[in-house]
C-alpha cells in the first residue's frame, strides 16, 4: 500500500553530487562548479538590491535577464525562455512532451536528471548507448522517433562534444523536440544555436551554474523559436525565476569578458590536468568541458575515488555500466589540480 503512483514507487530518485556544508574545507571537484567567483558586476547588483523588490511577485518571464540574453546572443528576446537553473527547463520539457505512447530519447551515459524527470511523468524511454569513443548514434536515435530527444553537448560524463552536422542531421529527421543541452558550452570550442533559426523543433539549454560561476543562484535559459516556447509557457511554474536571481544573472550575462576570461584559465588548466593524469597512466577522454573522465591504469576507480575522499578531495564516481571503472573530475584551480595530482601519486594507505 502506497500514498503515490506506482511510477514514483518505482523510481529511485536523483542523487546530486555531495554537498559539504559551508565552512568543511575540501577540494570540491565531483559537481563541476567554476572554481572562480562570479562576476564582480553581479556581485555588485546584488549588494545594491533594495528589499521592496521581494514584496511584489516577480516578472513571470524575467524581462530583464530576457534582454540581456538577447543582447548577448543576438536573437530576439521572444526565442529566450528563463528558468530556474536549467534543470527547471528540462521539468518543462519533459512535462509537456513525456507520455506513454512515445518514447523520451537520449544516448547513454549521460546526465541522470534525464531519466528521473521521465519516470516522474511515467513516460516511455529509450536510453541508446553511446560506444566508448562517445560518437554520436545517430542512426538509432533517429529510429528510436522521440516525442522528445535530449544531447548534453559538451555531454556529461564524458566532456565530449558533438559535432554540429550530426546534431543537425537529427533535427532534420526527428519528428519530435530536440534538446541540445549546452550547460558547458562556455568552455567548448564550437556551439549549436545556429540550429534554432533553421529548425522550429530545436532547443538549445544554457545555464549560468558552470561558465558563470552562479550555480547557487538558479538560473538557466532556453533559446527556440516561440512556436516550441509557448507550449513550454502552459506548463511552467509561474513565477519560476525569483526577482533576486534574473537581476543578477543578467548583469552576470552582460559581463562576457569576466566569463571569457575565466574560461580561458580553466580550459589552459584542463590541458594541464589531462597531461598530468596521463603521466599518472590514467586514460583521458577529450574534454571541451571544465571536466575531465578519467580512467585509472590499476587501482580500482572506486577505490580511488574514496581514498581522495579521505584526504578531502571529493571527485565523482559513477556506480553504473561504462563509468564504474572511472572518475569524473572538475578542472580547479591550479592548486587544486596540484593537490588533487599530489594525492593520486601518493594515494594514503598504499605502499
Ligand atoms: C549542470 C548541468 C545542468 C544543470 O544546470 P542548472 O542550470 O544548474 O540546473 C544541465 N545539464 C547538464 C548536462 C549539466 O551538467
Amino acid at each position: 500500500m502506497s500514498y503515490f503512483r506506482q511510477n514514483i514507487d518505482l523510481m529511485s530518485g536523483y542523487q546530486p553530487g555531495e554537498q559539504p556544508p559551508a565552512g568543511v574545507k575540501v577540494i570540491k571537484l565531483n559537481t563541476n562548479e567554476n572554481p572562480y567567483p562570479p562576476s564582480p558586476k553581479a556581485l555588485q547588483v546584488m549588494q545594491n538590491l533594495d528589499g521592496e523588490l521581494l514584496r511584489r511577485y516577480p516578472d513571470p518571464m524575467a524581462g530583464e535577464f530576457r534582454e540581456a540574453a538577447s543582447q548577448v546572443l543576438g536573437v530576439p528576446k521572444e526565442w529566450i525562455l528563463v528558468g530556474n537553473g536549467s534543470d527547471d527547463l528540462l521539468t518543462m520539457l519533459m512535462r509537456a512532451c513525456a507520455d506513454r505512447d512515445r518514447n523520451v530519447v537520449y544516448p547513454m551515459p549521460t546526465y541522470v536528471l534525464y531519466r528521473t524527470l521521465a519516470e516522474i511523468q511515467d513516460g516511455c524511454i529509450a536510453e541508446i548507448p553511446y560506444d566508448d569513443d562517445y560518437q554520436l548514434p545517430v542512426e538509432r536515435l533517429i529510429a528510436a522517433n522521440g516525442a522528445v530527444t535530449f544531447i548534453a553537448s559538451p555531454n556529461s560524463p564524458s566532456g565530449t562534444s558533438i559535432p554540429l552536422e550530426l546534431l543537425d542531421k537529427l533535427a532534420a529527421h526527428l519528428s519530435g523536440i530536440l534538446v541540445v543541452d549546452e550547460a558547458y558550452v562556455d568552455f567548448a570550442e564550437s556551439d549549436a544555436l545556429s540550429l534554432v533559426q533553421k529548425y522550429d523543433n530545436v532547443i538549445i539549454l544554457r545555464t549560468l551554474s558552470k561558465g558563470y560561476s552562479l550555480a547557487g543562484l538558479r538560473l538557466g535559459f532556453g533559446i527556440a523559436q516561440p512556436s516550441l516556447l509557448e507550449g513550454l509557457i502552459k506548463v511552467k511554474d509561474s513565477y519560476n525565476v525569483d526577482a533576486i536571481a534574473y537581476r543578477i544573472g543578467a548583469a552576470a550575462l552582460l559581463d562576457q569578458d569576466y566569463k571569457i576570461a575565466n574560461a580561458e584559465k580553466i580550459k589552459t588548466s584542463r590541458t594541464k590536468l589531462t597531461n598530468n593524469l596521463e603521466q599518472l597512466g590514467f586514460k583521458v577522454l577529450p574534454s571541451q568541458a571544465n571536466f575531465l573522465l578519467a580512467q585509472p591504469s590499476q587501482k580500482q576507480a572506486e577505490w580511488l575515488y574514496q581514498n581522495l575522499k579521505n584526504q578531502g578531495i571529493l571527485v565523482r564516481y559513477f556506480k553504473q555500466p561504462q563509468l564504474e571503472d572511472k572518475l569524473r573530475i572538475t578542472v580547479g584551480t591550479e592548486e587544486e589540480n596540484a593537490a588533487l595530482i599530489k594525492a593520486l601519486t601518493q594515494p594514503c594507505g598504499s605502499d
